[in-house]
């Protein structure tokens, strides 16, 4: 008898009092997530709310292709732009960054893709911006013959970083004749390298029955280019993957004038950039 209350007291005291124990430690983990859960709701509820009313003004001023939306698309579109600027960081270096910059980096990313449903660029967690050019050691030294990199999709330690020189980024979208946007242009490497290779084949992007069709356009393009006979910038004839931005950005800078001049590289793209059109 003694020895069966000696074994079952402290078996049952320690029993009652683990459980007791592991409500209260349950109990304040619920409460810990309800907590965190409740900070981060507010918190979401309230960025998703925010979009600065200069976004509005500096993308109808400036940006050609957000003046052609309708107002839902317009909505849209910055909605887009402020999901892209909660996933990545921008870094600006020796300037201090303005909103314009946030704007112009976001719309050149949102442009791309902006008819795709549901796209996330997952290839790309941060913009770093240089005030002008900067050569291929990343340097913005004095020597200004030094620095001609406009932009650059980064490899190596700068992999999933984009590179850009504000000037050329400002120039993308203030000057509105020059079929020339190094904003677009290195957010289209981004979306040409998904497939694992920037060779200007937008395979995620293009059916596999207009591979062949589009690396037949692209060929005869690169030849016009290099024998001069073309109005698409020389750039395009240096190898395919530039061939494939520098039409793109063509295409999103000057849609009518390339649907006039080139109309098989019009619908090619507008193939690859606006899939859902015909539905
Ligand atoms: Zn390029």
């Amino acid at each position: 008898m003694f020895e069966k209350v000696l074994i079952s007291l402290p078996s049952n005291t320690l029993n009652s009092s683990s459980d007791f124990n592991m409500i209260y430690v349950a109990l304040f983990f619920t409460l810990i997530i309800l907590f965190v859960g409740l900070r981060n709701k507010s918190k979401n509820t309230r960025e998703s709310k925010i979009i600065p009313t200069e976004w509005n003004e500096i993308l109808e001023k400036h940006v050609r292709f957000y003046q052609l939306l309708n107002a839902e698309e317009k909505q849209l579109f910055q909605e887009q732009m402020r999901v892209f600027l909660d996933e990545i960081y921008i870094d600006a270096v020796q300037f201090e960054l303005e909103e314009v910059d946030r704007v112009f980096v976001a719309a050149s990313a949102i442009i791309p893709v902006f008819r795709f449903r549901n796209w996330q660029y997952t290839n790309i967690t941060g913009v770093i911006i240089y005030p002008d050019n900067f050569n291929e050691n990343l340097g913005f030294g004095s020597d200004s013959e030094d620095r001609w990199i406009a932009g650059m999709v980064g490899t190596g330690k700068y992999e999933n970083q984009m590179l850009l020189s504000r000037k050329a980024l400002h120039h993308g979208f203030k000057n509105k004749t020059d079929k020339r946007n190094t904003g677009i242009h290195e957010f289209i490497h981004l979306l040409d390298k998904t497939d694992g290779n920037i060779d200007g084949i937008p395979h995620n992007f293009l059916g596999q029955e207009y591979i062949i069709p589009w690396l037949n356009l692209m060929h005869q393009g690169m030849e016009a280019i290099n024998k001069d006979q073309s109005d698409l910038r020389n750039y395009g004839g240096t190898k395919q993957a530039e061939f494939f931005t520098v039409a793109s950005e063509y295409f999103f800078e000057r849609p009518k004038l390339l649907r006039r001049k080139h109309p098989d590289l019009y619908a090619m793209l507008e193939r690859c950039y606006d899939p859902y059109k015909s539905e």
